[in-house]
């Protein structure tokens, strides 16, 4: 990780309060939490600034709330069960920075963690306009003597609680954050070769961008999912009613002329979109016209995994099919095992991505065969395609 970032664990916090943006952005359905991923990798941090004698006052978003109090969002569930894993006291304030969250501040002792109301109820948090941002970082600031970020998820959000606040107090990287770059960073420097990329997901033209930057890092780009139907296109073949992205062809072609892409050779094809829609699997270059390829096949994942192996990097972003229904899965499944696999030899594995890392989760297959699976989907495409990251870079200054 950059040596100019420096660590929580090297801040003295005792007695201090500690302002923390840590990622608690958890599925939440009538007051329920579902899948605690994200509570659980935020205590240790917590848990180390209270063993060390610090005050944390956590600051986090949930949902997408239009920057106003919003109960369908409130973190109040999330806060009993970070108060659960931690096994110490949460006191939820009712606001942001108002008189809830400011008394709540004023009150904590060194023995409990304050949890802020979701900060995107605040209009602040997520203005464009620099001035009405740095008002609302103003009043955060102002509960802390230092600010810790902990939430790589939001670290390309040029938002109030991610970039503002850290220029306003003195700061450090959690060890989330400290983790992912790290991870990030062996990608990107001087990856061990081969060095194997494999895309899939819905849309091409979000990820252009991000094959366009690693392109000439990686030997092999393995591209399925919604995705590959573009590049089959390309190649002049027929998608039937695919997902296809006419726009994006021409480019398309051009990654193609690298010969450094590995496209499907059969597909599932079904008549709709659905569970139980009829499907047979077709070659990758005859699509009947009123078919949808919604995975690869059984030949592309052998193919897949032919030419990932000896592969001592990987990095494995967007599902190969639509694997929230269980006939178009074993795309998914077959290219997880086969990069899991790698793991066991040596490689480095990296899954990047919210629904590659539920996809994960949903099949079945144990997270610990992969050298990392990113909190961050959206957060760690930007890093790779080599743009700055607000969130980081007020933390290296
Ligand atoms: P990630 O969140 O891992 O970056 P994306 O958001 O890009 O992944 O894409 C995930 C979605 O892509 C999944 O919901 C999956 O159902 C869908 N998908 C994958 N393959 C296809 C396909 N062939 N047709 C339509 N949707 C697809
Ligand atoms: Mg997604």
């Amino acid at each position: 990780m950059p040596s100019r970032m420096r660590l929580a664990a090297d801040l003295d916090v005792e007695g201090k309060r500690v302002l923390v943006r840590s990622d608690l952005n958890v599925p939440v359905h009538d007051g329920a939490v579902g899948d605690d991923g994200r509570i659980r990798a935020s205590v240790p941090l917590l848990r180390d600034l209270l063993d060390r004698g610090a005050r944390p006052v956590v600051v986090a978003h949930l949902g997408r709330p239009k920057g106003e109090p919003d109960p369908a969002t409130s973190l109040a569930p999330v806060g009993e069960r970070l108060q659960e894993l931690l096994g110490a006291p949460v006191r939820m304030a009712q606001d942001v920075v108002g008189e809830s969250a400011a008394e709540a501040v004023r009150a904590t002792e060194p023995d409990r963690v304050v949890l802020l109301e979701n900060v995107r109820w605040a209009p602040g948090e997520t203005s464009k306009d620099d001035a009405a941002r740095g008002a609302f970082a103003d009043r955060l600031a102002a509960f802390a003597d230092l600010y810790v970020d902990d939430a790589f998820g939001a670290v390309h959000r040029k938002h109030a609680s991610v970039y503002d606040v850290a220029t306003r107090l003195p700061h450090a990287a959690g060890p989330l954050v400290a983790a992912e770059v790290a991870v990030l960073e062996r990608l990107t420097s001087d990856p061990a070769r081969p060095y194997a990329v494999v895309l899939g997901g819905s849309k091409v033209s979000d990820k252009l961008q991000v094959i366009e930057a690693l392109l000439p890092k990686v030997d092999t780009l393995l591209v399925g999912g919604g995705m590959c139907f573009t590049f089959l296109a390309a190649q002049g073949h027929a998608v039937g009613s695919s997902l296809l992205e006419q726009d994006q062809v021409e480019r398309c072609r051009a990654f193609l002329e690298t010969g450094k892409v590995v496209l499907p050779v059969d597909v599932v094809a079904a008549d709709r979109f659905a569970a139980d829609a009829a499907s047979e699997v077709v070659s990758a270059e005859a699509i009947p016209s009123d078919r949808m390829g919604l995975d690869i096949g059984p030949r592309s994942v052998e193919l897949f995994a032919r030419s990932l192996a000896g592969s001592q990097t990987v990095f494995w972003n967007g599902p190969m099919g639509v694997f929230e229904m269980a006939p178009f899965a074993e795309g998914t499944r077959g290219v997880a095992e086969a990069v899991a696999a790698l793991t066991s030899d040596g490689a480095l594995t990296v899954v990047g991505g919210g629904d590659s890392a539920a996809a994960v989760r949903a099949l079945g297959i144990d997270e610990s065969r992969f050298t990392h699976i990113s909190t961050g989907g959206g957060a760690s495409l930007e890093y790779l395609e080599g743009k700055a990251l607000p969130g980081l870079t007020v933390l290296e200054d």
